[in-house]
């Protein structure tokens, strides 16, 4: 018997034709990882960290999986790299970022993957999407939902949507 889990994934893009980065991603990981459940508009966002490169757009999808959470980061860092990603710097320009927000409520750190992802509540350009499309979903660590986060992130830079 297969468990399905029910995962939120953050796309981001910042180079070349950005919408159809995102596109495509949303493509291969429906085919590879599991079948789409929701996903939020897409946002344009300002850079974080890095600030000087182009604007991100940004994207929340909620997905379901069979697969376990190490094999789905596997998944998405080829895909990753099939649609392009160049790492030029940590938080620098790419065509294409996914990351695993939650993967249900699991709660890992191991040296590949943390769950749920540590940076998610500091970020607005990840909050905005989330708190869209799983308002009541519980942080299952802070145990807050994502529209307390957002409504206490003290994130400012800019989050428009824009789809
Ligand atoms: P960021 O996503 O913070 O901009 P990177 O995409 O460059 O940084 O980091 C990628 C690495 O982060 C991956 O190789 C992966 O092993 C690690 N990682 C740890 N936790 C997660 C997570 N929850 N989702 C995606 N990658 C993660
Ligand atoms: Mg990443």
């Amino acid at each position: 018997m297969t468990t399905n889990n029910e995962v939120f994934l953050l796309l981001g893009s910042n180079l070349g034709d950005r919408h159809q980065v995102l596109t495509d991603a949303r493509r291969l990981i429906t085919e590879q990882a599991g079948e789409a459940i929701s996903k939020s508009a897409v946002y344009e966002t300002e850079p974080w960290g890095v600030t000087d490169q182009p604007a991100f757009l940004n994207q929340v999808i909620r997905i379901s999986t069979s697969l376990l959470p190490e094999e789905l980061l596997r998944i998405l860092l080829n895909i990753e790299h099939d649609l392009g990603r160049i790492r030029y710097e940590r938080w620098g320009a790419r065509a294409i970022d996914i990351d695993i927000l939650y993967f249900g409520d699991a709660i890992l750190d191991s040296a590949r993957l943390t769950l749920p992802h540590p940076r998610l509540q500091d970020r607005r350009f990840v909050l905005a999407p989330l708190a869209e499309i799983a308002p009541d979903f519980v942080h299952p660590i802070l145990q807050k939902t994502s529209a307390q986060l957002l409504a206490e992130c003290p994130d400012t830079s800019l989050v428009s949507k824009i789809s």
